[in-house]
């Protein structure tokens, strides 16, 4: 698959659930509404829906949410993906807070998965209660160390939040080194009414490299993952860290990824509000030409990039729908 401006699309993000355990304060409203359960495609609706997808060339397959975990059967889907590994799909991934991980990880692992996000934005337990208002670290912790042992190879994804864990981002990054994951630093995005100020959150991550800078050596890397990460080498720990910087540095020109909604939407931008309905044409034949053809028509308007902007006067999302419901 090919956009308008040359860019192959081999990466798909599939978010199973829009439900979450938590209700991080950039992600969500504490009273979160959630999309009636009727709405949602079944989870063979959601395999068929990817075997679509990969058979138009997609490679790498990532599972996210809200809280793909806490999908009911979530891991018959992912047992059912894994079995596609080396027929068209190269890679599968998941993206999950960890709540649920010491329960699945060995069953992720045995399915084909090789590596995993986890979002953990402080090992602090007041803050990570305060920032996850319903998490318990512990339970997240334990989840890694599952992970660890499953022999699961493990990305922590820690959002930079000016006030809440800037001074922490060096501890972060020793203890994920120590443990052979890499850290990601992610700046917050404009998605979403949530009940917090995001300007008051807002952390460039200029601001974190040149801090880190002082204390660290730091070497630009060549690693890629296939996501919008950029990674460099920290030469005291041995470790990769990346920084993923919607706002301070636009990563659309090689933008290779599509997101679709476990309804059936597909969004060719994270950042744009252009979708495509796929659960029609997906539940008007079983076979699936109608749905093929939708599929293209869709990646035909991929826009160019998404333009995010902090409004420091008003504070309002870019966007109205949450990175939940979209799948980050
Ligand atoms: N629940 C899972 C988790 O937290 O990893 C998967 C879904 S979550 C939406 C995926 C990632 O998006 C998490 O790393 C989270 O921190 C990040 N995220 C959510 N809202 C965000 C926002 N407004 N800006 C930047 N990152 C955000
Ligand atoms: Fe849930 Fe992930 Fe959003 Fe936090 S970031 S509320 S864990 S979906």
């Amino acid at each position: 698959m090919q956009d308008s401006f040359g860019r192959h699309i081999t990466y798909l993000r599939v978010s199973v659930t829009d439900r979450c355990d938590f209700r991080c304060v950039y992600c969500m409203a504490e009273h979160m509404t959630f999309l009636p359960k009727a709405e949602l495609l079944t989870l063979e609706e959601l395999e068929r829906l990817c075997g679509a997808f990969i058979a138009k060339g997609v490679e790498r397959l990532r599972i996210t949410g809200g809280e793909p975990l806490v999908r009911k059967d979530v891991m018959r889907l992912i047992e059912r993906l894994g079995a596609r590994l080396g027929r068209g799909l190269k890679e599968l991934t998941l993206t999950t807070n960890g709540s649920q991980l010491a329960r699945f990880a060995r069953d992720l692992k045995a399915s084909g998965i090789e590596r995993i996000n986890v979002s953990l934005d402080t090992r602090d337990p007041e803050k990570f209660r305060a920032v996850t208002r319903w998490g318990d670290l512990n339970k997240v912790l334990a989840g890694i160390d599952a992970a660890l042992e499953a022999g699961l190879k493990l990305k922590i994804n820690m959002v930079a939040l000016r006030d809440l864990n800037r001074d922490e981002i060096p501890d972060m990054l020793e203890w994920a080194h120590s443990k052979g994951m890499d850290l990601t630093l992610i700046e917050t995005m404009p998605l979403g009414e949530v009940d917090a100020d995001r300007v008051a959150q807002y952390l460039p991550l200029s601001l974190v490299r040149a801090d880190l800078a002082h204390r660290y050596t730091l070497a630009e890397s060549d690693h890629r993952t296939g996501g919008p990460a950029r990674y460099m080498q920290v030469a005291e720990t041995g470790g990769r860290l990346g920084f993923i910087t919607p706002l301070t540095h636009n990563f659309c020109e090689s933008c290779n990824r599509v997101r679709v909604t476990c309804t059936g939407t597909l969004y060719m931008c994270l950042g744009q509000n252009d979708d495509a309905d796929l659960r029609t044409p997906l539940r008007a034949s079983k076979d699936d030409a109608l749905l093929g053809a939708a599929i293209d028509r869709a990646i035909a308007r991929k826009p160019l990039g998404h333009d995010f902007v902090i409004d420091r006067r008003h504070s309002k999302p870019a966007l109205a729908r949450t990175m939940s419901l979209t799948g980050g």
